[in-house]
């Protein structure tokens, strides 16, 4: 069995994460059953700089492939924004429905549609140092009323485009069809078979 270590320590994106890579002859791990906990700054100004950061602090510090993903939200009339800070939109203490709030308060003020899309990019790094990095992106909409109660962070008020629902509103092997996340590893998925030696799914 090969192993792969999954550097995130938010359970939403591990949950999604898990199913994404659920492949024969792979085990996942997480950090906290290495008993690692690296108290990294997300310091990087895009998605690429924090995924490389966090896959390949947590390569260096296990000795395994080790994969993050860094992602966020950008709104077309906030100019991107929050983007690459989605997680600490606000103040670093608040809660995902905090932080939903404080987005709504922002556009409040702007017209709709409030037109929108998640981005993620997922790196893949090896203890030596070599990383691959793949993005992808789901376009979408915000919405001032909260419907559905999947997901996390702001799938309730991301209506995707093309469908009348959130993203909060799909199960999560519907979101796995469709998202961002899933993009950005099916990108993966070869360079990851190559790189770990899995036979051809
Ligand atoms: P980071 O990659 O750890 O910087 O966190 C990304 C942040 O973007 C999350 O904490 C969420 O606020 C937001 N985000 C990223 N992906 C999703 C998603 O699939 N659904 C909802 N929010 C997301």
């Amino acid at each position: 069995m090969k192993k792969l270590l999954l550097a995130s320590g938010n359970p939403g994106k591990q949950h999604e994460l898990r199913a994404l890579l659920d492949i024969p002859g792979l085990v996942l791990l997480d950090p906290s059953s290495l008993n690692l906990d690296l108290q990294l700054s997300e310091t990087g100004e895009d998605y690429s700089s924090n995924a490389e950061l966090k896959a390949s602090a947590y390569a260096h510090a296990s000795g395994m492939w080790a994969l993050a993903d860094d992602s966020g939200l950008e709104v077309d009339v906030l100019e991107g924004a929050p983007g690459p800070r989605s997680a600490r939109l606000g103040a670093s203490h608040l809660s995902d429905a905090d932080r939903r709030q404080v987005l709504l308060e922002m556009l409040h003020p702007h017209p709709r549609p409030w037109k929108a899309r998640f981005c993620a990019v997922v790196a893949l790094a090896s203890p030596e140092g070599v990383i691959d990095l793949t993005e992808g992106i789901c376009e979408g909409e915000i919405i001032s009323e909260e419907r559905g109660t999947g997901g996390f962070g702001y799938d309730p008020i991301f209506l995707v485009h093309g469908m009348d629902r959130t993203m909060a509103e799909l199960s999560m092997d519907e979101k796995n069809q469709l998202s961002h996340r899933s993009k950005a590893i099916e990108a993966l998925m070869p360079v990851l078979r190559r790189r770990l030696g899995l036979k051809e799914g």
